[in-house]
């Protein structure tokens, strides 16, 4: 049985004082929760106010992006040695909005994610694909390049330290969720990559999440499938109201 994972992204929202008050109110109501891993990743502004808060809690801190090096002429670019610093644990990399507004190329993706594991972080490495890819019956050919190029380099050992959120582009703050159905045969291609490339007992073992508007009334038949170990949430996880039900999504089966 793999740990369930459920993650918040809180992006390009909350204020200090706002971030603050979440991460308060999170703790207060996950204060109890026992056997799963929890993060979540604020702002790059509210990081130091945010880690404190969470201490002695089951909430790790994460953040959104990392540079791809330690220190350097990289205007606007904040390093993993900044975000260890502010006791940081895990970054996410290569989310859709990253790749797709921002251009990120999987080259890059893979010098932050190589970066990141060398400082001892943990990663999420987010992938999926659009909305013309899916039409195009080319999800499986996507999220593998994805996959395999932004692992490039990473070991086995490394591994244990990666996450893997299949997030669907055309999901992703639309309101539209990949069926279970359809996340599962993501999640399977997912895994199956994995054992290739690293053999079956990584795979076996590897943390898949799904992400792409999840909600306190869809998690629960998302999680009943074997394959899916967790939530990587944008949208909801800006309330307690909404994040807290989708981390106990079991009271809502
Ligand atoms: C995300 O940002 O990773 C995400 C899945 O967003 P949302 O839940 O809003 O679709």
């Amino acid at each position: 049985m793999r740990t369930k994972y459920i993650a918040g992204n809180w992006k390009m929202h909350k204020t200090v004082g706002e971030a603050v008050s979440l991460a308060d109110a999170l703790v207060k109501a996950l204060a109890g929760e026992k056997g799963k891993k929890l993060m979540v990743a604020p702002p790059f502004t509210a990081l130091a106010a945010v880690g404190p808060r969470l201490r002695g809690s089951p909430l790790l801190l994460g953040a959104q992006n990392a540079g791809p090096e330690e220190q350097g002429a990289h205007t606007g670019e904040v390093s993993v040695l900044m975000l260890k610093d502010l006791g940081v644990k895990v970054v996410i990399l290569g989310h859709s909005e990253r790749r797709h507004v921002y251009q990120e190329p999987n080259e890059l993706i893979n010098a932050k994610v190589r970066l990141a594991l060398r400082h001892g972080l943990e990663v999420i490495l987010c992938v999926g694909e659009t909305q013309a890819e899916r039409d195009g019956g080319v999800t499986g050919s996507v999220v593998e390049d994805q996959l395999l190029s932004g692992l490039r380099e990473v070991s086995e050992a490394d591994l244990d330290r990666v996450t893997v959120a299949y997030e669907p582009v055309w999901a992703i703050g639309t309101g539209k969720t990949a069926t279970p159905a359809d996340a599962d045969e993501v999640h399977r291609h997912i895994r199956t990559v994995i054992a290739r490339r690293y053999g079956a007992r990584s795979a076996e073992s590897l943390l898949i999440q799904y992400g792409g508007s999840v909600k306190p009334a869809n998690a629960a038949e998302l999680m009943a499938k074997e394959s899916i170990d967790g939530f990587l949430v944008g949208g909801a996880a800006l309330t307690p109201e909404t994040f807290v039900p989708i981390v106990q999504f079991e009271k809502g089966r």
